[in-house]
């Protein structure tokens, strides 16, 4: 909160904090503040300077480009044409405010050739200077008008050419872009820092930045560094050979120069919008690298050189249309151990909860101990967390320069934190598992998986419910479910006489699954969909799989040793054994159909199942398509055959109509296949 009483004392110490975080930013590449943080503390300053023109200085960090270049190990170059910030705007009010600042210079002349959209590349700003075609200098942006000479470094990006391809630029011209690093180059160069018992850098960025600024560019072309161009100035010419901002981009391209993606023409500003909404929610979420924004900027290149420079600091003509952040940082409480379905022990990050894309997160996946020792995360440390779309949040690192000290190492479990079995871990394998085949900490997962759509597809028991039955005592394992009764499910709550009925009765239907569904329930290691009906396909019955030797279940096309090794194991455990008999006892079929008609009614044909069908599941309408000879794909395109759609069928219905596929009902498709 500003100090109203006190506008002066606020302000100094406004500058003396945006100092050093730009010092932490900019000269040593580890910030220990966040952009949100460091953005809001600016707005406050140059709110403040604006109330009280008697505070203002043109050495505060508002009337700058950067930070201070001060002593360093790189020699100094100065900028032919000073190299900018940029202005931001943070929604699409602000963005509407800027329209409105240039249009009361330039009148409505902006719409002519519109606006140019970029995306804002989170990396750090570079210009190179290509003499006759030939690099010639690479620098860093510095304080704008003075940057760091960092050629010999700039020279091992592969992505800059040493030469420009084409024709028709000019004898000397400097080429501005960014400096970045994807995420998985980023986690790349961390694992590296850690082997070698370095600190991690917090974020790509920083990373790009501390990468670029080596001492020994032997060890920048370690670095996986990447480059996008956005602009050029040519020294002491007013004009260009070409007319806006899209046609620099274009002919950056042609001589060689990589532009990043997604940019667009945007006739009017609610183009733009729309444009920023669609990079902000379905484009950013998948891009390999990481963005703060778009820029938009007057496409028209004799606008832009009338709206000219504010300050000497940011551009009239353009402007940061800054998103929301998508990383966050918070601090790592704990690292928790969970037992998946097949036993398989993953690291799961509990997280303070942070605000971050619009959702509070409490977790984060691991993915396995040997990434956690990669990152170098240890338990209290400050972490930066991202969320990229449905995807479940991760932490890209912790930030070193948090550390007080106490933090901890985990070190990967060696007992099983649910049932104490000594873990295991397979050769070349990340994963460590628990080998207890009825380990209590799986069997929640394993149940869920064994009733699943894709396993024996029983209708009605929901996760909630069998974790009802698990707790009730009434189920450890599979086999037990077929010997409930339907006065016992009844017993539990929320559970009613007829809802009661149809669950038992969903079991008993399930006795019917073909091997290939049974199989693949089982949550054998590394046994899906698709190897489990391979197995049963081949095998036949479950007898003739649980007799198979490795090199026999090896033979079989499409299956490796891994699957091999997995099953074979599974089998010779007394317990995997044991399960599978009280399931025969149980009265489940065991073996799978022979006659998969390679003639059948639906031989060769691409199949798309939408919406709800009246009696059929999507698993069963897909084992009888498959089995009458057709193929079950996911998505609608001019390669579909026949779309089957049930109630509530959405976007795939409407595709498969603009496509003219013929798209048919439930009663219809049991008609072809023969009732
Ligand atoms: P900026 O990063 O907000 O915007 C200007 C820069 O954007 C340009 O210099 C250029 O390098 C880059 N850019 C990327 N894509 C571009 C494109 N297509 N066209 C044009 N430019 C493009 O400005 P800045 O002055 O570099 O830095 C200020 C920002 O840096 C702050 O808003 C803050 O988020 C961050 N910062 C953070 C800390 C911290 O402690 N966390 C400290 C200082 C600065």
């Amino acid at each position: 909160m500003a100090d109203r009483s006190a506008p002066a004392a606020r302000v100094a110490e406004l500058r003396r904090q945006l100092e050093r975080a730009a010092h932490e930013y900019y000269v040593l590449d580890a910030p220990t503040l966040s952009d949100a943080a460091y953005d809001k503390l600016f707005r406050e300053l140059q709110a403040l300077e604006r109330d009280h023109p008697e505070l203002r200085d043109e050495d505060s960090p508002t009337a700058r480009v950067g930070a201070a270049v001060g002593a360093s190990h790189l020699a100094k170059h100065t900028h032919l044409v000073p190299m900018a910030s940029l202005d931001n705007a943070f929604d699409e009010a602000e963005l509407a405010e800027w329209d409105v600042r240039l249009r009361k210079l330039v009148g409505d002349a902006v719409d002519t050739d519109g606006y140019c959209c970029e995306l804002k590349i989170d990396g750090a700003a570079i210009s190179l200077t290509y003499r006759r075609g030939t690099l010639a200098i690479g620098a860093t942006r510095g304080n704008g008008s003075v940057g760091e000479d960092v050629t010999a470094n700039v020279r091992t990006i592969a992505d800059i050419p040493r030469h420009l391809d084409g024709k028709g630029w000019p004898d000397e011209i400097e080429i501005r872009g960014e400096v970045y690093m994807t995420f998985e180059g980023f986690e790349r160069m961390n694992a590296e820092r850690v082997r070698a018992g370095e600190d991690v850098f917090t974020n790509p960025r920083n990373s790009a930045a501390g990468a670029l600024r080596q001492k020994d560019p032997r060890e920048s072309a370690k670095k996986p560094l990447r480059f996008f161009g956005y602009a050029f100035a040519v020294p002491g010419a007013d004009t260009l050979p070409f007319a806006t901002q899209w046609d620099l981009l274009e002919t950056l391209a042609g001589w060689g120069i990589p532009v990043a993606p997604h940019r667009r023409r945007c006739p009017s500003l609610d183009g733009v919008h729309a444009w920023a909404r669609e990079v902000e929610a379905t484009i950013r979420p998948a891009l390999p690298f990481a963005i703060d924004g778009g820029v938009v900027k007057v496409n028209r290149l004799t606008l832009q050189s009338e709206l000219g420079v504010v300050g000497g600091r940011v551009p009239r003509w353009a402007v940061a249309r800054k998103f929301a952040p998508d990383i966050a940082e918070t601090v790592l409480l704990d690292i928790e151990v969970q037992v998946g379905r097949t036993g398989a022990l993953t690291p799961r990050a509990v997280l303070a909860p942070v605000e971050v894309g619009g959702a509070t997160i409490n977790y984060a996946t691991l993915h396995n101990f040997d990434l956690v020792a990669e990152k170098d995360l240890r338990i209290g440390d400050w972490v930066q967390v991202k969320r990229a779309g449905e995807v479940i949040p991760q932490i890209l690192g912790p930030i070193p320069a948090k550390r007080a000290g106490d933090e901890h190492a985990v070190q990967a479990p060696t007992h099983c934190p649910a049932c104490g079995t000594a873990v295991r871990r397979d050769e070349e394998e990340v994963a460590i598992y628990c080998p207890n085949l009825s380990c209590a900490g799986r069997r929640l997962e394993a149940l869920a998986h064994f009733a699943s759509r894709d396993g024996m597809d029983i209708r009605g028991l929901s996760y909630q419910r069998l974790e009802q039955l698990i707790a009730a005592g009434l189920v450890t394992d599979a086999a037990d479910l077929y010997a409930l009764t339907a006065r016992q499910v009844q017993a539990l709550e929320r559970f009613a006489e007829r809802s009661a009925d149809q669950l038992i009765a969903a079991i008993d239907a399930s006795r019917q699954q073909p091997l290939a569904r049974l199989l693949n329930a089982l949550g054998i290691r590394h046994v899906g969909a698709e190897s489990a009906k391979l197995l049963a396909r081949s095998f036949g019955t479950m007898d003739a799989l649980a007799r198979a030797s490795v090199e026999e279940i090896e033979a079989l096309h499409g299956l490796g040793h891994t699957i091999a090794e997995s099953v074979h194991a599974w089998f010779a455990d007394p317990t995997g054994r044991a399960l599978v008999e009280r399931l025969a006892t149980a009265g489940l079929r065991m073996d799978e159909p022979r006659a998969i008609a390679a003639d059948g009614a639906f031989k060769g044909l691409k199949v798309v199942l939408t919406g709800t069908l009246p009696t059929l599941s999507r698993g069963q309408a897909t084992e009888r398509i498959e089995n009458a000879g057709g193929k079950v794909t996911s998505s609608v395109s001019k390669a579909t055959d026949l779309v089957v759609a049930g109630a509530e069928a959405g976007s795939k219905l409407e595709k498969a109509e603009q496509l003219g596929i013929t798209v048919i009902d439930e009663a219809e498709l049991l008609r072809r296949l023969g009732g």
